[in-house]
């Protein structure tokens, strides 16, 4: 049976947080029919048996609605925790001081134990922390999650592009890797660790931990506009619906947080604890979603949007992307459409961030999955084509069918010959649909 899925009416994409109030498959399809294109499992809670029947019904889900749903597994990574009170929690009182020491005795209101001998070992000021990106519990969750085939790892805590190249071999290659920027030795060398990672994530809650919060704003800004010179997908993450954990309506504030984010071109947006453990998770969603369609539906948003410079790389497939970007805006076209096997030139064409929809055609389910991060980006999966001809047919056809565009459409086509082998992008096609592809189509 085939399976046709209309594309979501935005191009930012949206990832929601699972956690108690959310990881059940009624709660993950409501979430999902709400507007979430992907998914995040974080390790920093429960156990491997909750994961996997969670990433279960997220397939399942998918096998119902034929659309390619991400999977995105986040590593907890080396979070310092401190030793345990012997009257229970103790409050900072600001002015005062409190001790971080090596007893192992349970703390009080002055001190406590840091189980961390390697931290007071490195102590001088301004040291970057001597910690490993990938602790023994992250080695073991990335192994569960290699054997759950998720679609995407996220590496906590990066300091180093030492700490990505491990976790890429560790991979394999079997996943997509996203590096979350939530300390600002990692966010210096930003452009080296990217060089070595899929996507990247501002992770503004520890940013903030580790920085005054008014610090935050410029290394947000920093880390989506290289990201997207880069051309690698961007998440903005965390507090961005916050109120609604206990309010079925957020704030202003919050409102225009999101919308920022969307008019900077961000590739997706995240809910955390609002989807995780919120009272309004559902609603958390829709109102991501209607965020996203009111700035993207402003008339100077594409305006707005292109302020980032993307200079292509010198590459076949990157002057193509490019080329391609500047046909749609001359000529007016309706569609661009994409045949990819990675999904590496779909990456290439997003980054030019094209007004018209783009339609990614693939024979890897797997890379249609991770094109869920992806601005603008409808992946569906479809079976390998063979010649120029049938590229033609093909590309017109699903376009029909999955309702990107209607007879007199004008459409660019991007492709690789031969056909199936990644990283060979050189064509580049411009194609009308007449009346005849719509036989058989009402
Ligand atoms: C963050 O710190 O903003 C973040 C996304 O990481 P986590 O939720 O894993 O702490």
């Amino acid at each position: 049976m085939v399976q046709n899925f209309t594309p979501r009416q935005r191009k930012v994409r949206i990832l929601a947080t699972l956690g108690p109030a959310s990881a059940n498959p009624e709660m993950i399809a409501a979430l999902h029919r709400a507007g979430a294109d992907a998914f995040r499992v974080n390790m920093s809670h429960g156990d491997h048996a909750g994961h996997a029947k969670v990433i279960a019904a997220i397939r399942a889900l998918e096998k119902d609605t034929g659309r390619p749903t991400t999977i995105l597994v986040d590593l907890q990574g080396p979070k310092l925790r401190v030793g345990t009170f012997k009257d229970g929690p103790a409050e900072l009182v600001n002015g005062k001081s409190f001790t971080l020491d090596t007893d192992k005795s349970p703390g009080d209101a002055t001190r406590v134990y840091l189980p961390h001998p390697e931290l007071f070992a490195a102590l001088e000021a301004g040291t970057r922390l001597p910690l490993a990106a990938l602790t023994e519990k992250d080695r073991k969750d990335l192994t569960f999650a290699l054997e759950q085939h998720v679609d995407w790892i996220a590496l906590s805590f990066v300091q180093r592009p030492e700490d990505v190249a491990e976790a890429r071999t560790l991979i394999g290659g079997k996943a997509a890797l996203l590096v979350k920027f939530e300390k600002p030795s990692g966010v210096q060398r930003i452009e080296e660790i990217l060089e070595l990672a899929d996507a990247a994530m501002v992770a503004r809650g520890d940013l903030g931990v580790e920085l005054p919060p008014e610090a935050v704003p410029p290394l947000q800004k920093k880390i989506v506009a290289t990201a997207r010179r880069m051309g690698k997908p961007v998440v903005v993450a965390t507090q961005m619906l916050e109120s609604m954990i206990v309010s079925p309506s957020p704030t202003r504030a919050e409102v225009s947080d999101v919308a920022t984010a969307v008019y900077d071109g961000a590739d997706a947006i995240m809910l955390s604890a609002e989807t995780a453990a919120g009272a309004f998770p559902v609603e958390a969603v829709t109102m991501m979603d209607s965020i996203a369609r009111s700035v993207e539906s402003d008339p100077d948003y594409f305006r707005r949007l292109h302020f980032t410079e993307t200079a292509p790389d010198a590459t076949t497939a990157d002057a193509l992307a490019e080329a391609a970007g500047s046909i749609i805006t001359t000529i007016a076209a309706d569609a661009i459409i994409c045949f990819t096997a990675s999904g590496s030139t779909a990456r290439r064409v997003a980054r030019e961030r094209p007004g018209a929809p783009l339609l990614v055609l693939t024979p890897k389910r797997e890379a249609a999955r991770r094109m869920g991060l992806l601005w603008g980006a409808h992946a569906v999966p479809t079976k390998d084509i063979g010649s120029f001809e049938e590229m033609i047919a093909k590309g017109k056809r699903m376009a029909l069918r999955h309702g990107i565009c209607k007879a007199g459409a004008k459409l660019v086509m991007m492709a690789g010959v031969p056909f199936g082998t990644p990283g060979s992008t050189n064509v580049l096609h411009v194609a009308t649909l007449t009346g005849d592809e719509l036989r058989g189509y009402s």
